[in-house]
């Protein structure tokens, strides 16, 4: 089988770690593995040789040349293992094989290649990198039938014939709408003579499993979100970095955090900041003015003493009449009405940057894993999966099911329906 991995939408961190866990044990199971660029821009670009695998001819020499120099190394090990040499092979279609045969290194590629083979040298150290080296972007054409034509085009060019998105849940409908359409797409490639009929032979069913690269954990029938617990970390970091100084000027400081229309951010970031008060779009305040509630628990914590307060608001937070709740006005209430010498702070992108923690790193791997194994076990009758984990286990849910309850928290929580919106998010929701 022929894989080939994208990652899409919004960075996160972790999406290395599950590019290198899908490469490695892609590879380990004898499949041939390739990483699209840029997305799904870099899927309907494809390659500028026209699918000629121009970095193919590369790879054959390169492997004929390290062929005799392997089998020498293969004596070698039989007779004395060498680490730093095993370290440099992998293993491919049940041969120790000699790395370096791909065009793909250390994440820069040929100018005008979007899909491109890569080896399990390319993905070494991945696990601990932020963001997305094989590069995201979010793509136009993709959205169009001719946009996923020219992308099928591109994929049956290579030989491809499964293929991993990773991305939030814009980019898992389009991954499941590209895979339903894929048998009338590949007709339409045959009608116009772009491909023989060998190739819409081989070629019938694409074979898709989604991976759910989101910092805003706001993906329904899953636990976590790939990024999500780096982010979390990275405004826990922020708080700290912020408590010493509000309490040395005895300050108030008001965050504002990412989520979009999910609260998961600033609700786990206001438990393990210790936050006075925290504002997120699924549980607007119960008491009206919330101005008023929001002051008294604030004077309460400073007439026992305490010389800081933090209050987190989630950018999508609003009261229960819909109206969006800012930090600056916020800011001015305390301000205005306790005295408080208060500053605004919005994390913005630092949130999305840096290291994966380590759970950034497990969850993405073991996901990887699973998503090799659900496309190896995919038929054509099989639903399109979605790699997710719910209750500490790797779990694979039809993908639109998930895409479809997600949609129903938002539509809910835009029609004022909270306490269903509730229960389709999950129990940390729950009163
Ligand atoms: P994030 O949560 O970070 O925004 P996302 O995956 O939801 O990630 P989107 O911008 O919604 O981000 O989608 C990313 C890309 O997926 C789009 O630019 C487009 O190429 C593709 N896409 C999204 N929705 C569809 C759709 N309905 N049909 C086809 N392609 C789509």
């Amino acid at each position: 089988m022929k894989i080939a991995i994208l990652t899409s939408g919004g960075d996160s961190a972790g999406m290395n770690a599950a590019v290198r866990a899908i490469v490695k044990c892609g590879i380990l199971k004898g499949c041939e593995m390739w990483i699209v660029r840029e997305g799904y821009e870099g899927l309907v670009r494809g390659n500028d040789d026209g699918g000629e695998k121009a970095g193919q001819k590369v790879n054959d020499e390169a492997e004929k040349l390290v062929e005799a120099e392997l089998r020498e190394k293969r004596n070698e090990i039989t007779q004395e293992p060498d680490k730093n040499l095993l370290h440099n092979l992998r293993f491919g279609d049940g041969e120790l094989l000699r790395d370096g045969t791909s065009e793909y290194v250390g994440g820069r590629t040929l100018k005008g290649r979007y899909i491109v083979r890569v080896g399990w040298d390319d993905v070494r150290g991945w696990f601990s990198e932020g963001g997305t080296l094989i590069g995201t972007a979010r793509c136009a054409a993709f959205r169009t039938r001719e946009g996923r034509a020219a992308a099928a085009l591109n994929l049956i060019k290579e030989g491809i014939d499964a293929l991993v998105v990773c991305g939030g849940d814009g980019s898992l409908t389009g991954a499941d709408l590209f895979r339903s359409e894929w048998p009338s797409l590949i007709q339409d490639l045959h009608s116009q003579k772009l491909i023989t009929s060998a190739q819409l032979e081989a070629h019938a069913h694409l074979k898709l499993v989604g991976l759910v690269g989101s910092i805003d954990n706001d993906m329904s029938m899953t636990d976590m979100t790939i990024g999500a617990p780096t982010a979390l970390q990275r405004i826990c970091e922020a708080i700290d970095n912020i408590n010493s100084t509000a309490y040395s000027h005895s300050r108030a400081f008001v965050l504002e955090v990412m989520g979009r229309d999910c609260g998961w951010l600033a609700l786990m970031a206001g438990i393990a900041g210790g936050a006075d008060f925290t504002f997120i779009p699924e549980k607007p305040p119960t008491t009206m003015p919330w101005e008023d509630a929001m002051c008294a628990e604030i004077h309460r914590h400073r007439a026992v003493g305490k010389r800081k307060t933090i209050v987190i608001v989630a950018e999508g937070a609003r009261d229960r009449e819909l109206n969006p709740i800012r930090a600056e006005y916020i800011k001015d209430i305390l301000t205005d009405r306790l005295g408080l010498d208060t500053r605004v702070t919005t994390l913005g992108h630092t949130q999305r940057g840096g290291r994966p923690c380590a759970l950034d790193r497990i969850l993405p791997t073991l996901q990887g894993v699973e998503a090799v194994d659900a496309l190896l076990s995919a038929t054509p009758e099989t639903p399109t999966y979605m790699i997710g984990v719910q209750e500490n286990k790797i779990t694979r849910v039809p993908l639109m099911d998930a895409v479809k309850a997600t949609r129903a928290v938002g539509q809910a929580m835009n029609d004022k329906e909270f306490e269903k919106a509730l229960d389709l998010r999950g129990p940390e929701f729950m009163e």
